[in-house]
């Protein structure tokens, strides 16, 4: 492979590799403007793999991987989730598990808030927490980049806002009066050459985009 493997030309097939919906449909809106063949592993029926990293970048990795070797082509996955400062950074690497089998984000946003009680976390300023999203572009033959995005905000209680994802409705993003579930896609995590973008995804896929498209 020549240097540069990673510049991704008009009409290259790229692998999405992940299964989730949300993530999939904030992944298309950021490549809409980019002539790319973009494809899903849910698409593609691959497996998910077994997240058995302790970090967000070993899990993003672990499926970029998957995927490219899986297909023959280059994927790019994102392993992501909220880290909370009371708890230590918790659920951290875990934060889709704490929504258990189905996943139910009701479920995992009453968890985060039972455990912030729990430390009598009440005031803005005890509920710091921090959206991470590590994106991993990999090669086939095992080469790959990694790209990284933080949003920091606070916590609120009882959750605001139907759109979104995930902890969307509880995440208050610095600077900001609505949480990510009160925003629009385009406010949330439109993307356009030399803005920084909003969300934790938009800001790594700023860098992805400076480096690969
Ligand atoms: P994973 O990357 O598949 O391990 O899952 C990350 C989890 O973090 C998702 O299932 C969501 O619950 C949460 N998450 C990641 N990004 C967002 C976001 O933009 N909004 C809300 N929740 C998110």
């Amino acid at each position: 492979m020549s240097e540069g493997w990673y510049r991704l030309a008009p009409g290259t097939r790229l692998v999405l590799a992940t299964h989730n919906a949300g993530k999939l449909d904030e992944f298309r809106d950021m490549f809409a403007s980019f002539a790319l063949d973009i494809v899903s592993a849910g698409d593609l029926g691959l497996d998910e793999p077994e997240e058995t990293g302790t970090t967000f970048v070993e899990n993003a990795r672990i499926k970029a991987h998957a995927a490219a070797q899986a297909t023959g082509q280059i994927a790019l996955s994102d392993d992501s989730g909220i880290a909370v400062d009371a708890l230590d950074g918790a659920p951290g690497v875990y934060t889709a598990d704490w929504a258990g089998v189905p996943r139910d984000f009701s479920r995992a946003m009453e968890k985060v808030e039972t455990a912030l009680g729990e430390k009598g976390a009440r005031e803005p300023g005890q509920r710091r927490a921090a959206f991470n999203a590590v994106l991993c572009l990999a090669h086939p033959d095992g080469r790959d980049m990694i790209f990284e995005g933080i949003a920091p905000g606070t916590l609120v209680w009882p959750p605001r806002g139907t759109m979104g994802h995930g902890y969307d409705p509880m995440f208050l993003p610095d600077g900001h009066e609505r949480t990510f579930g009160e925003m629009s896609a385009a406010e949330k995590h439109s993307w356009a050459p030399g803005r920084q973008g909003l969300s934790h995804r938009a800001r790594a896929f700023a860098l992805f985009a400076e480096a690969a498209l």
